[in-house]
């Protein structure tokens, strides 16, 4: 928790400076709900939040409400937007293998998500296989191949330069022989070869289907906190050309853009299956709403 209070730092800061003093809501005039609608933006909640959020805290400005009064709004308001996104990710496939495809920019923590959230799913008692579907880098292979080792998962690999959809059928096939219960498939990410990443991906579930007509089951997209806004615009595009099922964000432990989740549950709705809080293996945890709210409201 202390760091996910560091990812919200900054946020929770600049809400704090215009909440600091309030010692009733009688001062909630509109100038104040301005600063206070301004901040939250600041903070990267984003515009439909933010006014959100204003009205909410307007609606209630005859209470007699202290500081605390209005954090504790605050901090209900936010646990609103977020409660209906907070799905932790489930094995339901069947037959097995689950197959999870992860997606994202290059840099924006794939590969050590998928290191995490086996180690995650190997705690549950699920057999995982890891997948390095993203050939285009021999780097990523040998990473994945590290993470492997790191929490005692298999690793089937290709030759870089490879054919992706290949090693994923391979994927399935091994894990179906082998009695795994989650592939999850690491893929290449280049957003600035679009039309090559969609053709690639929906190669992959061309195969997939062909195996299991539910597979792929989630299409995950890791995003990096640090990137703001920008992180938004990612999941609109990816939401496009790759039918997105759900959210991992990462790097929350690194910046004091946490506010980026709310604007991204606020604009999108898709589920959000957990939260990346550091470079180690057990640096998944689940997304918890209140947590994360009661952390941004100071
Ligand atoms: P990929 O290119 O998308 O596969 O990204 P990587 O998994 O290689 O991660 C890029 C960098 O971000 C690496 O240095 C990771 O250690 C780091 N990273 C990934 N997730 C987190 C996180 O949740 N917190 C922090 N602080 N760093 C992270």
């Amino acid at each position: 928790l202390d760091r996910l209070r560091g990812g919200f730092s900054k946020t929770a800061e600049r809400v704090a400076e215009n909440l600091t003093g309030l010692t009733s809501t009688a001062a909630l005039d509109t100038a104040t709900l301005d600063d206070i609608e301004e901040a939250l933006i600041a903070s990267d909640l984003g515009p439909e939040a933010s006014r959100r959020i204003r009205e909410a805290i307007a609606a209630r400005r005859f209470e007699q409400l202290d500081e605390r009064g209005l954090r504790t709004i605050l901090a209900e308001e936010i646990e609103k937007i977020l409660a209906p996104v907070a799905k932790p990710l489930e094995v339901w496939g069947f037959p097995r293998p689950h197959v999870i495809l992860v997606i994202g920019v290059n840099g924006s923590g794939k590969t050590t998500t998928i290191g995490k959230l086996g180690r995650l799913l190997k705690e549950q008692d699920y057999g995982v296989l890891l997948a390095a579907g993203d050939t285009f880098r021999a780097a990523a292979i040998e990473q994945l191949k590290i993470w492997g080792e790191r929490i005692g998962a298999p690793v089937i690999t290709g030759k870089e330069g490879g054919d992706a959809a290949g090693i994923v059928f391979d994927g399935v096939k091994q894990a179906t022989a082998t009695g795994i219960d989650a592939l999850i498939v690491d893929t290449a990410g280049r957003l600035q070869n679009k039309s090559h990443l969609m053709d690639e991906l929906s190669k992959i579930r061309r195969v997939l289907g062909r195996l299991n007509p539910e597979a792929p089951h989630d299409i995950l997209l890791v995003l990096d906190a640090t990137t703001g806004q920008n992180g938004l615009a990612q999941v609109e595009v990816f939401r496009e050309s790759a039918g997105v099922t759900g959210l991992i964000m990462t790097k929350l432990d690194g910046t004091a853009r946490g506010g980026v989740l709310v604007a991204a549950a606020e604009k999108f709705g898709l589920p959000i299956h957990a939260i990346g809080v550091g470079e180690q293996a057990d640096d998944l945890r689940p997304f918890d709403p209140r947590a994360v709210a009661r952390a941004i409201a100071g």
